[in-house]
């Protein structure tokens, strides 16, 4: 057996919402589950399913198609994982389970937990395919491949190369289903996975996982699903229990880089003053979010830039830099809003609103993960911006605070303080 990764968390190391925990001690041993997938639960940390992972599995491993829906950080990574790897015949090398998640991040963070999880089963082969690697190297893999992960472009192009071959897949999964069905000019997704999907066998399983289930997906997905169960936890509340969200008003200027400069005054305040564990600042343009890095670094914080403007090598370091606690804080435009799993940040700062309230609470989804607790802090521009972050207020129906002076931050902010926070190790 190889080395177990610990990918699940310690629940007992920290207060947990009760979204993630299930009354009655029910355990992954009474789901009827595979001994080598049991072992490998139990070895990565997985001892007690989460409401969503109670719920889903049993049924995804009857075969059924199933749209999941659960607030992010609730465990369905879990969920397909845990289906795929059961439904596994090892001896068989052909690719039987193809993954598509929306960034290359997400594919290499879903691939963690298939080698965690699968951990005791012998020969497995999991592979990510992502663009931003050298081909050859995706064909070595595919030479033997349980479990294909990756991100349509590259998936599609492997498929017409005639190097993946689709005839044994019997499982498919779309994580981040609603990202990658979005309606949305600039992204080609939906015609790479209609082109995917119709080089797949008819006969398979499907699942589809997001946090949020726009009107969109439903139209979207009845493309590919006929007649799917709905595993859906809290539809009408997406939020998450244990984040406290906060916004602060900054004044007006018709110089966009002034209106910057009072935004980015105000947070370095914000950051001097609260106990956080780790921070992610979401900005929604590229440029600004290096800026404000270079300029948190000069202040002595230990802080990383990630966008769609590095390379594919960077990126997974600046991630890899977050996880092992090795930066404290990331600023990012919204390549990561969506599927980062760290467990240790508890304070999400948007410097502007998003587009749109998917994108709010998938970024705010970034902390409080698995139930722990967290703070987000939106920053807006008096004006247009303010009433584009009331307007998602009003959408999802947040209890939206004002955001008080930082000097009573100690006072204001009893969930960081409360928090069983590790001392930062750079
Ligand atoms: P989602 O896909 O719903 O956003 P993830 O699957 O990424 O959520 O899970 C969030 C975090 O919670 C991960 O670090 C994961 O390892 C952890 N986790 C998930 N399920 C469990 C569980 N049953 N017990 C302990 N930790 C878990």
């Amino acid at each position: 057996m190889a080395a177990p990764v610990k990918a699940a968390h310690e629940l007992q190391s920290r207060t947990r919402t009760e979204d993630v925990l299930i009354n009655g001690g029910v355990e992954f041993s009474s789901l009827l589950l595979s001994k080598p997938v049991l072992e490998g639960l139990s070895a990565s940390g997985f001892h007690r399913p989460s409401p969503i992972q109670l719920k889903a599995i049993p049924l995804g491993r009857c075969g059924l198609d199933l749209i999941v829906q659960a607030k992010s950080g609730t465990g369905k990574t879990c969920v397909f994982t845990t289906i795929a790897l059961d439904s596994l015949i090892l001896e068989n090398t052909t690719t039987q389970v193809l993954v598509l998640a929306p960034t290359r991040e997400i594919a290499v963070q879903i691939h963690a937990v298939v080698m965690a999880i699968g951990s005791a089963m012998e020969g497995l082969e999991c592979h990510v395919f992502i663009g931003g690697r050298p081909i050859s190297q995706d064909k070595l893999h595919l030479k033997k491949c349980h479990i294909a992960i990756g991100s349509p472009g590259r998936i599609k192009q492997l498929i017409e190369m005639g190097v993946l071959t689709t005839s044994s897949i019997r499982l498919f999964v779309l994580d981040e289903a609603d990202k990658l069905l979005e309606d949305d000019s600039s992204s080609s997704f939906q015609e790479q996975i209609n082109w995917i999907f119709s080089s797949l066998p008819a006969n398979k399983q499907m699942l589809a996982l997001s946090a949020t289930y726009p009107e969109s997906l439903a139209h979207n997905l009845s493309r590919y699903m006929r007649e799917p169960t709905f595993v859906r936890l809290n539809p009408t509340d997406p939020g998450l229990l244990g984040l406290k969200q906060y916004y602060k008003i900054v004044p007006s200027h018709s110089l966009p880089h002034k209106v910057f400069e009072e935004k980015v005054q105000s947070l370095l305040e914000l950051f001097s003053k609260i106990p956080f564990n780790q921070a992610l600042v979401f900005s929604n343009l590229h440029t600004r979010a290096q800026h404000l890095a270079d300029i948190l670094s000069s202040k002595g914080l230990p802080a990383v830039c990630i966008s769609g403007g590095l390379s594919q090598d960077q990126r997974l370091e600046a991630m890899w830099k977050l996880k092992q606690y090795q930066c404290r804080v990331l600023i990012s435009t919204d390549l990561t809003s969506r599927g980062i799993d760290a467990e240790k940040v508890n304070l999400v700062i948007n410097l502007d609103v998003p587009q749109d309230w998917e994108t709010y609470m998938h970024r705010i989804g970034r902390a409080g993960r698995f139930g722990t607790l967290g703070v987000a802090v939106t920053y807006c521009c008096h004006g247009e911006e303010e009433n584009k972050m009331m307007a998602i207020a009003q959408k999802c129906s947040l209890n939206l605070i004002h955001l008080p002076g930082t000097s009573r931050s100690r006072r204001i902010f009893p969930v960081l303080c409360q928090l069983n926070s590790t001392a930062f190790m750079a």
